[in-house]
């Protein structure tokens, strides 16, 4: 019964879980499952239902709120950033074409666009990072991609408008002024 029910999923999830042995699921959370490059050891969150443009994907709250960034935490105002419940979701990547939205006044996730069972989940860490602790270089893929991610504050308000942003980053460009 497993078998013809795999048959029906979407090509890209049958590419991470059968035809692609680079990736393994190595837990199952409901609507989502973290995947594991076998590899590289790197860790992703993957759609395990189908999600529609503009649809709660879950919410989630603070686990613990600290004075300072680390690589795990997102952003919730000047001077607090929260780790993430459900824990899981500390393995939602950074895309510079995210699939998601941290709304970090509703705590609510949000689809950017329809997800499909396997698409990764990733958001754009500038969305809700002022100026991050740690910045990367983005190996993202999609065609925009901005390369080095250090947060908002690097960013010009023609880049940040094809994104949306968390109330905390509106309000911190509106603060900065024009640029
Ligand atoms: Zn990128």
């Amino acid at each position: 019964m497993l078998f013809h029910i795999n048959l029906l999923l979407p090509i890209n999830s049958m590419l991470y879980t059968f035809t692609n042995p680079s990736f393994k699921i190595i837990s199952k959370h409901g609507f989502a499952d973290v995947v594991e490059n076998v590899v590289t050891k790197q860790k992703s969150l993957h759609a395990a239902q189908k999600f529609y443009k503009g649809e709660v994907v879950c919410l989630f709250s603070a686990g613990l709120t600290l004075s300072q960034a680390t690589y795990l935490t997102i952003q919730v105002n000047e001077h607090h950033h929260i780790t993430l419940q459900p824990e899981f979701l500390q393995y939602t990547n950074h895309s510079c074409s995210p699939s998601v939205f941290f709304n970090t006044t509703t705590f609510e996730i949000i689809a950017l666009k329809n997800l499909n069972i396997g698409d990764e989940i990733t958001f754009f860490y500038p969305s809700t990072e002022w100026n991050m602790a740690q910045p990367f270089i983005c190996y993202c893929n999609s065609k925009n991609c901005l390369q080095t991610i250090k947060g908002a504050a690097h960013l010009s308000k023609k880049i940040l408008s094809h994104y949306l942003l968390t109330d905390f980053i509106q309000h911190q460009l509106k603060k900065r002024g024009s640029l």
